[in-house]
């Protein structure tokens, strides 16, 4: 709709018309499993867009699908997580050099505590504040790396 807002709906249209080819190819044999390892998951719009290949969609119940290995590593996290809102969607943490000597040394916070010390805590109530929508900043994540959805 045009002028509104809508959320990621994961491409529905793309995975469902994928679906319907797969049960017309799968027929009376019953294998409509899309497989990413035989190319029968779509890719959707924003992946198939970015020349960066920084998203990354899949079956994250197939172990073997890249998205699943990408969850599974350490950098891998989840925004406000706090929150237990469970979103599918999750990122990968920014790899930094933490060796002062190295020309790409960054000495950007690298956790939650870090950027606490360094800013203040961003969740903390401010005096004469009004709560979320007063202009504050509320969060210091910046998305980098690979989102895993
Ligand atoms: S293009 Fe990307 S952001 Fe938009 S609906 Fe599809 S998956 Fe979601």
């Amino acid at each position: 709709m045009r002028g509104v807002m809508e959320k990621c709906s994961f491409c529905l249209q793309r995975i469902e018309q994928a679906k319907i080819a797969q049960k017309v190819k799968a027929g009376p044999s019953g294998d409509i499993k899309l497989k990413e390892s035989e190319g029968t998951i779509p890719r959707t719009a924003c992946q198939q867009a970015c020349p960066a290949e920084a998203i990354v969609f899949g079956d994250v119940s197939d172990p073997e699908s890249q998205v699943a290995k990408l969850k599974a590593q350490d950098r891998d996290y989840t925004v406000l997580e706090f929150l237990l809102t469970k979103p599918r969607v999750t990122y990968l943490a920014r790899v930094r050099n933490p060796n002062p000597a190295m020309p790409d040394y960054q000495e950007s916070p690298v956790s939650m505590k870090e950027f606490t010390e360094k800013n203040g805590n961003p969740f903390e109530h401010h005096e004469g504040g009004h709560g979320a929508g007063d202009g504050e900043p509320r969060a210091s994540g910046k998305t980098t790396g690979k989102g895993a959805r």
